[in-house]
């Protein structure tokens, strides 16, 4: 190993070791707080099947029930969100592509009645997106876009529409993430989505893991572990059993989710987790 490389592999852990010291005193504490962040998922369906993903290697809660959220499902989750009085991020979407998902526009509506003080962001690869479901989305009441690249080029009624607008919307309603550069080049963006993607470099688990610091449904209304959970391993409850307030705040759910924050990888899932 080269001088230079050997600095850089100092410098990062030198980096883990400040961030475990920071977790473990919990200097930071992202649990003392109410959640800032949420993600559920109305649809499972994804129309792409990229090979950095999970939805390339397994079928996705089947096509019958666990295809599409339930409408109760949804409105349980909104009186949830409001009896928090929930003004952070929400995001319809896991894995999914929520523009397959044709009550898009009227669930960002409710979203947006329910939560005016709310952030709503919707996740999506670009396939379906084109002028006339922007308008309705934005009307809507939805606040951004992060646009997430998996192919060498956007679909071009995505493009025909990043064309129309001024560089000024563009900038506040649209973060691009280029994940098909990056799977080609450094690999800087994509992890192992907890043991089910080989990288082609080294990384190491996640010291203060964001991920598990905010609530990820699935089309069910289970609360699971995190974004990269994708069989619904860990389940903590179940939104149509007892409220979100009390499956986040329950003892088990907190404790573990620290535990992982502060570096301890109990699950397997973590364990197999790079990023
Ligand atoms: S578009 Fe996103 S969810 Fe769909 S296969 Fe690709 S990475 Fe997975
Ligand atoms: S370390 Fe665990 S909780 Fe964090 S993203 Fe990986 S699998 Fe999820």
């Amino acid at each position: 190993m080269d001088l230079g490389t050997r600095v850089k592999n100092l410098k990062i852990e030198g980096k883990r070791l400040v961030k475990k010291f920071v977790a473990r005193t919990e200097i930071v504490d992202p649990f003392k707080v109410n959640f800032k962040e949420l993600e559920f998922e109305t649809t499972a369906y994804c129309n792409r099947k990229c090979t950095y993903c999970p939805v390339s290697m397994y079928p996705r809660n089947g096509d019958q029930d666990g295809r599409y959220m339930k409408e109760e499902v949804f409105s349980k989750l909104i009186s949830d969100l409001v009896e928090l009085n929930y003004q952070g991020l929400v995001s319809p979407h896991l894995y999914g592509e929520p523009l397959t998902d044709p009550r898009i526009v009227e669930w960002v509506k409710a979203l947006r009645d329910a939560l005016p003080k709310a952030q709503i962001k919707v996740v999506t690869n670009g396939d379906y997106l084109n002028k006339d479901i922007y308008q309705k989305l934005v009307s809507a009441g939805l606040s951004f876009f992060h646009l997430s690249k998996h192919g060498e080029s956007l679909s071009k009624s995505c493009l025909d529409l990043l064309d129309s607008l001024s560089k000024e919307e563009k900038d506040r309603m649209f973060t691009l993430i280029d994940f098909y550069s990056d799977f080609k080049t450094d690999q800087t963006l994509l992890n192992t989505r907890a043991g089910e993607v080989k990288l082609k470099i080294k990384k190491k688990n996640p010291i203060m893991c964001s991920y598990v610091s905010y609530p990820v449904l699935d089309t069910f209304g289970n609360l699971i572990l995190c974004c990269n959970d994708y069989h619904s391993e860990h389940k903590f409850g179940n939104i149509m059993d007892s409220s979100l307030k009390e499956i986040w705040f329950s003892k088990k759910n907190i404790e573990t989710r620290k535990r992982i924050f502060k570096g301890h990888f109990d699950y397997k899932i973590c364990q197999d987790c790079y990023m």
